[in-house]
């Protein structure tokens, strides 16, 4: 890499960034609400700044942004690098946009190399379901995938549905009610997003950035019931107690112990209940509960884990209403499948990881992205992961700049032909 460009290019990213971050503040953090004026403010700054760079900017139907090459601009086929300009209430400055901010920085270094296929930069909106309590807006519309509900969603602050605060930007919603791709999504010959890692992996094990092989898909259950008897808690013997709180540690042991041993076999899942609580108005400190309610949430990149899963819990739950005496009732199951990533892609993505001076290294995603809805509608689809402390989603999340470029070259390099 030619060190003054990448120098150059460091400093207009960190130009974009704080100028963005100054354009939507909100408490100490930034607020870019999904399909709203600030939204559409970020992705103006963006058009005038990709114009001054050479770059020729388009609007898709759905208001998300397309930035290239003024010579890639018909192209029949191109390879996309986006990511989301929106942002959670109050959330960082970096998740989403450096995605957006690595595709405009590969496109203004191409401006004097060749690409293997033409590439094209994209901005996406309303990535966030803070706002709308649905998330993969701009991408979901994008490749036909938006449904009815999403487009009645009402906005957490107003009230009103999406399909209104689109039209109020001057979005004509009918297209993307009909659920058709507003482009041929066989023109995209493949979708990159780079972003920030929302989890601690590559802070712990002190690594700028990673290949991401796979998100994961999750099975959730909102709130699970475990109901048992309740009764005095210096009273009751314990042969007779038929205590839900027990029979609950008792269950998530064990689906921690399943964890582990999945683990240790090479497997990839995460398991958390994160609300659990006995019933107000009836706990004391002195009465066995008489009823438990938790939720789970368990996410695996792979169907047959997550499948492993599902059995494994409810015959779990069966041993142990049978040895305590209590009885366990999960409420409806909300499940979304992994998206797997592009082998090929992802393979290229790892070999280009030395040429931008790191060592290969790849993990799985957590959290959801837009590139899972591509993978969904059948265009190959490839993350890089950059190192960024204290999480995601809050004002406090920290991206090295360093640490961005190195993500933002395993890009280049993996896009840029190598050959003369
Ligand atoms: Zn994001």
């Amino acid at each position: 890499m030619n060190m003054a460009s990448n120098d150059h290019l460091a400093l207009l990213a960190q130009r974009i960034f704080d100028d963005l971050r100054a354009m939507s503040p909100d408490g100490a953090g930034v607020s870019r609400p999904a399909y709203s004026q600030v939204e559409t403010q970020v992705l103006t700054y963006l058009a005038e700044l990709a114009r001054a760079q050479g770059l020729a900017v388009e609007t898709d139907a759905a208001g998300n942004l397309w930035f290239s090459r003024p010579a890639d601009r018909e192209a029949a086929r191109f390879m996309v690098v986006g990511s989301h300009v929106d942002s959670v209430p109050e959330g960082g400055n970096f998740d989403g946009l450096a995605g957006v901010v690595a595709g405009l920085l590969v496109l203004i270094r191409g401006r004097d190399r060749d690409f293997r296929l033409p590439v094209k930069c994209l901005a996406l909106r309303g990535e966030e379901s803070a706002w709308f309590g649905s998330c993969y807006l701009g991408s979901k519309a994008l490749t036909g995938q938006m449904s009815a509900a999403d487009l009645t969603a009402p906005h957490k602050a107003d009230g009103r549905p999406l399909a209104e605060h689109m039209a109020a930007l001057a979005i004509d919603t009918a297209p993307i009610a009909a659920g058709q791709p507003l482009i041929p999504l066989d023109r995209i010959a493949g979708y990159l997003e780079l972003h920030i890692e929302q989890g601690p992996l590559l802070v712990e094990r002190d690594i700028p950035a990673a290949v991401v092989t796979g998100i994961r898909g999750n099975i959730r259950y909102r709130s699970v019931t475990c109901t048992g008897a309740g009764g005095h808690s210096g009273a009751v013997p314990r042969a007779y107690r038929h205590d839900p709180v027990l029979a609950m540690a008792d269950l998530l042991t064990r689906l921690d112990d399943s964890w582990l041993h999945i683990l240790q076999t090479g497997g990839d899942l995460v398991v958390t209940s994160g609300v659990v609580g006995t019933d107000v108005a009836r706990h004391a400190i002195t009465r066995i509960a008489d009823s438990i309610s938790f939720s789970l949430d368990i996410r695996s990149q792979s169907n047959e884990v997550l499948d492993h899963m599902r059995d494994y819990l409810h015959e779990e739950m069966a041993d142990i209403a049978r040895v305590r005496g209590v009885h366990f009732e999960t409420g409806p199951e909300i499940a979304a499948a992994p998206a797997l990533m592009d082998d090929a892609m992802a393979a290229g993505l790892m070999a280009a990881m030395p040429r931008a001076g790191v060592a290969p290294f790849s993990m799985a995603s957590g959290a959801g992205h837009d590139a899972a809805v591509f993978a969904q509608a059948g265009v190959p689809a490839a993350m890089v992961f950059v190192r960024n402390r204290n999480g995601s989603h809050n004002p406090r999340e920290a991206m090295e700049i360093s640490d961005f470029m190195v993500g933002t070259n395993i890009i280049s390099a993996y896009l840029e032909a190598t050959d003369p």
